[in-house]
């Protein structure tokens, strides 16, 4: 085992693929601590500014006076509580379905409804682009999955015309985690009746930041359907943890008695939810908090776009920056780090080859100034001969 170890981690350091963590020294937020450099924090899905939200650890720590921290055991031997069960009343209104059941984080949720839902008998409709969380879902649920190219209605309609599967189901993410596009959900809602399908719609990036209400991209396109499920997440915008699936009243049922993930887990310390819950009223409350995070958005894409860069059709608080070499990309993240910019590099195999990124990502928290500045440290740097 030693040996394989070792050799495994050569393997991938040798290929450019080894990972590692880069430590930021203070609490989340537009500008952190890295090195004891103060740095534009451009790679955090804290989108509304609020992981270190004053109201929300004021949440956090009367919910621990009161409740304590951990939930000691599964929701369903000892640890359903007072605060997840609201955060699910919540988050049902919020999503305005019927119910919702918590999951311990987005991975879990996915993992938790796919295996669920589908089996050996199952046809899956992925989009190429979901989330590695989905992927690894539907490989353990053993469905069989046919994938799609990315936003490609036409694609997946002849899929669909091909199946001659009992159940099928269509997943997709509802912005796409490193391009920042929202997938064609209303082409596909009209997918679902012609088909007899399901749509598990993958709303981490858009839950909180989109629609009028910021319920997300159900809510941006206008769309209700009753064969939509929806997943959401607590930790990026709502700057909490944890994930749920928001759906019908008998789905909801199904999930707590089959769903693996969901049984043998330790709840979420309560003092999570009731910060989650915290975040949902700011999210109803501060509208402007949207409104800021879009004009944020739109302002650094504009930039970079007038500069002559390639931001792949993102139209969200995401924006990727083309770069394609792998190598370049890494060598620009850290470049720019040294001016005060943390971005993050975004290669193979998470994205094709020869199109490498810098993945930026925006919050309302963010100043002006603050994206002017890095709006110039990246101009600068990608303008920089080797
Ligand atoms: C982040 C993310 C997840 C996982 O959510 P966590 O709560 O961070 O585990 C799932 N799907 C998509 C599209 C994501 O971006």
């Amino acid at each position: 085992m030693n040996s394989y170890i070792s050799d495994e981690l050569a393997r991938l350091t040798q290929a450019g693929l080894a990972r590692s963590m880069r430590l930021v020294e203070s609490a989340q937020g537009p500008v952190v601590l890295m090195d004891g450099q103060e740095v534009q924090l451009l790679c955090s899905n804290d989108y509304l500014g609020l992981a270190n939200h004053p109201a929300i650890k004021e949440a956090a720590i009367r919910a621990i006076e009161k409740w304590g921290f951990g939930a000691g055991a599964s929701r369903l031997v000892s640890g359903t509580m007072p605060p997840h069960v609201a955060l699910e009343e919540r988050l049902a209104a919020f999503k305005q379905t019927a119910a919702a059941l918590l999951f311990n984080s987005g991975y879990h949720a996915n993992l938790g409804c796919i295996t669920a839902l589908c089996n050996r008998t199952t046809d899956v409709f992925s989009d190429r682009l979901n989330h590695a969380s989905i992927t690894d879902a539907c490989v353990l649920s053993r469905a069989r999955v046919r994938r799609y190219a990315n936003r490609d209605v036409d694609g997946l309609e002849r899929l669909l015309k091909k199946s001659t599967a009992k159940t099928k189901i269509i997943i997709t993410d509802g912005v796409f985690s490193m391009d920042g596009t929202l997938a064609p959900l209303a082409d596909i809602a009209g997918l679902l009746d012609r088909y007899n399908a399901t749509l598990i719609l993958d709303d981490a990036h858009a839950t909180g930041c989109l629609g009028e209400h910021g319920r997300g991209t159900l809510e941006r396109f206008n769309i209700k359907h009753p064969a939509i499920i929806q997943m959401g997440t607590l930790g990026k915008a709502l700057g909490s943890f944890g994930a749920f699936i928001a759906g019908g009243k008998n789905l909801i049922d199904l999930l707590v008695s089959k769903s693996r993930p969901f049984i043998y887990t330790t709840a979420l310390p309560p003092a999570v939810a009731a910060t989650a819950i915290k975040a949902l009223d700011i999210v109803e409350a501060e509208p402007e908090r949207r409104a800021r995070l879009h004009e944020n958005a739109a302002f650094f894409r504009d930039g970079l776009n007038r500069a002559g860069f390639d931001t792949l059709g993102s139209e969200t608080q995401i924006v990727p920056i083309l770069t394609q070499d792998a190598a370049r990309t890494m060598e620009f993240s850290k470049r720019l780090l040294k001016k005060g910019v943390f971005i993050q590099g975004i290669r193979p195999p998470t994205v094709s080859a020869g199109t490498s990124r810098l993945r930026a990502s925006v919050s309302a928290a963010h100043t002006k100034a603050g994206l002017t500045s890095a709006l110039n440290a990246i101009i600068e740097t990608l303008n920089e001969r080797d």
